[in-house]
């Protein structure tokens, strides 16, 4: 058994809520910190409401739990220094250090072998019509640094009508992929490696709108996805969760960004899964041994995004359907409120 009892978790919306609640399954406590509202406080142990540059709260926090990790990447670099300073920061640091910044991640994939879309630097606007001309169009431009949920990019395919996203950005070519999918992946402290099955994830307006498991691609397409994550996370010495993206394509698989955290479309776990992607990840940053991520039902994830709220009273009265509420107050579009999970049977 672990000598855990305290973990520490960076950032307070619904991943933290679903890794606290897997926590206190496992007998252990969670501690919040968050500088907004937190629907994860709701389910905590406790709370710390403070921005990320609080010091002596950023303090108090460290030296209240056995380790901390995180559900967000954008965490700054002040807060975690100080924080490492005091307690272990699981998954580690160089893992949020590749996936914070678009151009380092793409680097790092492209150096581990792996293959990601062509892509340049385009550290200001003046840079972006050399970055064009050589990765061709179309294409999109993303912000290195913040971006999510599609936020932070723009579609180019006419080289004298661009816009700019206004920071430090990375452009990438346009991948025409058949399909998206993305891989759950678990390490344990001990090195030990588990993934869950692919999901195929569709997307709309840049959100996740659904997961659906089995994917319907051939083995040797989710054997590739599968291997390919789990060489990301033993070359980053990751111990923890991880979401891997990818785009499926005639020639393979692409690399699109990987998510040092539980990860939204790993959601449908809760409902195919003996030990879903939250105490997994909760087992790994806590030493405990990965638990059983197998599949044993066909599930669809579908997102609540905004007034889809509105359908929880039938969503409630469906048979074969788990709803989850993440308890935000204001349901605005685009935002995510809660998720399903449908069963087959
Ligand atoms: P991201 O924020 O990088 O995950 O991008 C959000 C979504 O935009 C992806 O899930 C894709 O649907 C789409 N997308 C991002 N990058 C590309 C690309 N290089 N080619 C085609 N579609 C992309």
């Amino acid at each position: 058994m672990t000598d855990m009892r305290s973990i520490g978790i960076l950032g307070g919306g619904q991943l933290g809520r679903m890794l606290s609640v897997a926590a206190s399954r496992l007998g252990l406590r969670c501690h919040i910190y968050e500088p907004g509202a937190a629907p994860a406080g709701d389910v905590a142990h406790a709370v710390t409401t403070a921005p990320y540059e609080d010091e002596a709260a950023l303090r108090r926090f460290a030296e209240s739990v056995d380790v901390v990790t995180y559900e967000f990447e954008n965490v700054p670099t002040s807060a975690l220094d100080l924080i490492e300073s005091i307690v272990p920061i699981r998954p580690n640091r160089r893992a949020l250090a590749v996936s914070q910044d678009r151009q380092t991640e793409k680097t790092f994939l492209r150096d581990l072998g792996l293959r990601v879309a062509p892509f340049a630097a385009v550290d200001t606007e003046s840079n972006l019509p050399a970055a064009i001309a050589e990765i061709g169009m179309p294409a999109i431009l993303k912000t290195r640094r913040m971006g999510y949920d599609g936020k932070g990019q723009v579609r180019i395919t006419d080289a004298s009508a661009t816009e700019w996203t206004g920071a430090p950005s990375v452009l990438e070519r346009f991948v025409d992929f058949s399909a998206e999918i993305s891989v759950i992946v678990a390490r344990g402290a001990d090195g030990q490696v588990a993934a869950y099955d692919p999901g195929l994830n569709v997307h709309q307006g840049g959100i996740l709108r659904t997961t659906t498991v089995p994917c319907g691609l051939p083995a040797r397409v989710t054997t590739d996805a599968v291997l390919l994550a789990g060489r990301i996370a033993t070359a980053l010495n990751y111990i923890g969760v991880m979401g891997v993206e990818l785009f499926v394509t005639p020639d393979g698989l692409i690399v699109n960004e990987i998510a040092p955290r539980v990860h939204n479309s790993g959601h449908w776990t809760q409902a195919g899964c003996a030990v879903d992607q939250f105490e997994q990840h909760i087992r790994a940053v806590a030493g405990l041994p990965l638990g059983d991520g197998s599949r044993y039902a066909d599930v669809v994830m579908e997102n609540l995004i905004g007034d889809d709220l509105d359908r929880v009273p039938t969503l409630l009265a469906t048979p074969g359907v788990q709803v989850h509420l993440y308890g935000k107050g204001e349901a605005r579009p685009g935002r995510k409120m809660g998720h399903i999970n449908r069963i087959a049977r």
